[in-house]
């Protein structure tokens, strides 16, 4: 099953697929011979493999690796998710501190804090991998499907919220309702994905010199996996160009 992402017109480089692979597929792609480091992602779906086998394993946290982390960060990879209560990244990823660099507001709408706190992870920090995951039964997005534009008020800051998501719905071939949720989701990913190389030169140099790699994700709460889209891919053209003039 697969679902191609849209591609905003002020990023026509962006090529996103949200390409969700059955169980076999997941299965191979989890286990992965031992030639080569892991890479960003691959050490993402070994941790996610590690909480679908058991959700209650426990996290790879030490007195040691706390103490580490006193002297700096380095995380391998950021995530930016829904603020939602169930989709907590580092247990979904099984990961340690230090390990993932998190970003959370409800439907991961993506503001100028979180663009910013990416672009410190990524360039900073140097993380190699940004991750938008979006999640089943999403609050966020649900209230953006429900609510109507000009209807009433939820008050000034939810309402800029749903304001936020709901032009995804644009780039839906389904209808945007209830029954069609995990469609809007991803068409919220994906208009995250775009607003964030639209909005951040950093990221999109970034991406396009080969030092970050951006990918959208979806978790379900049935099976506690994460499936991954394939990975933005920029244009010769974006990818040389410079964000040097945006600094
Ligand atoms: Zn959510």
């Amino acid at each position: 099953m697969l679902r191609k992402i849209h591609v905003s017109t002020t990023v026509t480089a962006a090529l996103l697929t949200l390409a969700i692979p059955g169980p076999a597929a997941f299965a191979a792609r989890a286990s992965r011979g031992a030639q080569a480091p892991p890479s960003a992602l691959e050490r993402l779906k070994a941790g996610n493999a590690r909480f679908v086998r058991d959700a209650a394993a426990p996290l790879p946290i030490d007195e040691a690796s706390r103490q580490a982390q006193a002297r700096g960060q380095s995380p391998f990879a950021i995530v930016l998710s829904c603020a939602d209560s169930r989709v907590p990244p580092e247990v979904i990823f099984n990961a340690g501190l230090g390990e993932i660099f998190v970003v959370r507001t409800a439907g991961g709408v993506a503001d100028q804090a979180v663009l910013a706190s990416i672009e410190y992870a990524a360039e900073h920090l140097n993380a190699s991998l940004l991750v938008v995951m979006g999640h089943d039964t999403c609050g966020a997005v649900k209230t953006a499907v429900e609510s109507k534009a000009g209807g009433a008020s939820m008050g000034p800051n939810l309402d800029a919220l749903v304001g936020a998501i709901r032009p995804a719905f644009d780039h839906m071939s389904a209808p945007a309702d209830g029954d069609h949720l995990r469609d809007a989701v991803l068409a919220n990913v994906e208009q995250v994905v775009n607003d964030i190389l639209t909005k951040s030169a950093i990221v999109k140099h970034l991406i396009g010199a080969g030092k970050l790699q951006a990918i959208g994700a979806y978790y379900e709460f049935a099976t506690g996996r994460v499936r991954f889209s394939e990975a933005v891919r920029l244009s010769s053209e974006h990818a040389s160009n410079s964000p040097a003039a945006h600094r």
